[in-house]
């Protein structure tokens, strides 16, 4: 019998399947769209280019240039965008730095996106949102940046490059993580982050096999689909504020930073919960969760050092000095050692 508890689903209407881009026009219809803002990163412009040519006259504007974290002046920009074209939906295709630009016109116009994920970011899936100002990252959580509808469509993801592929599960996998141990974990929220952690698992593996493998592309969108909500539905804990500070300020790669944080702070956290740790282990195939996330990202070449990442060793120290304060844990010691990538 599992203790008591509150879980918070939330609500989202997902599609995965081959081909499933063909469909966005009639999810937009779904929602009662009429102009669409279309957000698309660079690596996406073909399908959008399919997309645009699919709303005919619901298209009412574009844009094209995305960064990660979301810089205020981007945010700006999209959001007169939004109001210029007058946009009554967004469409975004990309990862999470194109889905994180349309959340960031959603919370002031409520306009209902529809996202089109071509990384396994999870962004997708959750109502959090981020922005960065002059080196500081701020993220909150608003219903109204969720995305309405999920079109999983691996064919977009199939000519992912490895690199990206691998680092982009890792940041995955630290949602399914985290997502056991923070204050709002329920059994809900465990049970989908530990089937996230086996598909991920399964599909990495496949892609490593064979990249262009559509049921393995299948299992990462699916994987990462549970992992956003898991996440979504837990909260975001230690983990993910160490790897919010370090891109930010830092400038670092997203999905990377994860990487190389996740298997250090698992080896200090995991503990907590021995349920849920036996059971992502036992979905991951390992005897040691910290460890076999390590292996795991070494075996897909992932980078495992902030060193690697172009951070130096006093940005770390400083990094874990300005979180010091707001945890009982020894994040001195977890940065440290994430910056030089030892094996937890
Ligand atoms: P990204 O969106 O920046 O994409 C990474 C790289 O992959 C880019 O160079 C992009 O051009 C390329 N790319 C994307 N799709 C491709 C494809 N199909 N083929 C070839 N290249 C492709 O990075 P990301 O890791 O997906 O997202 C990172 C951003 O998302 C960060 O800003 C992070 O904070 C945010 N994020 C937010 C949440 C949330 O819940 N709000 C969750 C995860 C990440």
């Amino acid at each position: 019998m599992p203790e008591p508890f509150t879980h918070v689903g939330l609500a989202s209407r997902v599609v995965l399947g081959a081909g499933s881009l063909d469909e966005v026009a009639a999810e937009v219809d779904l929602l009662g769209v009429d102009r669409v803002l279309l957000i698309a990163t660079r690596s996406a412009r073909d399908w959008a280019d399919l997309v645009q040519r699919s709303l005919g006259d619901r298209f009412a504007g574009r844009i094209d240039e995305v960064r990660q974290h979301v810089p205020k002046e981007k945010a700006d920009a999209a959001r007169a965008k939004a109001a210029e074209v007058g946009a009554t939906g967004i469409v975004a295709i990309g990862g999470g730095s194109a889905i994180g630009l349309a959340k960031a016109i959603a919370p002031t116009t409520g306009l209902p996106i529809i996202a089109v994920p071509t990384t396994y970011s999870g962004s997708e899936m959750t109502p959090v949102w981020g922005q960065t100002d002059d080196g500081e990252k701020t993220t909150g959580t608003d219903l109204k940046v969720l995305p309405r509808t999920v079109i999983y469509d691996p064919i977009l993801t199939r000519d992912l490059p490895l690199k990206i592929t691998a680092a982009s599960v890792a940041n995955a996998l630290a949602h399914c993580v985290e997502a056991t141990w923070t204050d709002k974990a329920d059994p809900i929220t465990e049970v989908t982050a530990v089937e996230a952690a086996r598909a991920l698992r399964e599909g990495l593996l496949q892609t490593l096999q064979s990249p262009t493998d559509l049921e393995a592309r299948s299992n990462l969108l699916y994987g990462a689909s549970l992992a956003g909500s898991a996440l979504a539905s837990a909260g975001t804990g230690i983990h993910h504020k160490l790897c919010h500070l370090l891109g930010g300020t830092y400038n670092l790669p997203h999905a990377e930073t994860h990487a190389a944080v996740l298997p250090q702070v698992t080896r200090v956290k995991a503990p907590e919960v021995t349920r849920a740790k036996a059971r992502l282990e036992a979905a991951l195939e390992t005897d040691d969760l910290a460890t076999g996330l390590f292996e795991l990202f070494t075996q897909a070449e992932v980078p495992t050092s902030l060193r690697e990442l172009g951070l130096t060793e006093q940005q770390a120290a400083e990094a874990a000095q300005r979180v010091h304060a707001k945890t009982t844990i020894d994040v001195s010691e977890i940065l440290h050692r994430a910056w030089e990538g030892t094996a937890p």
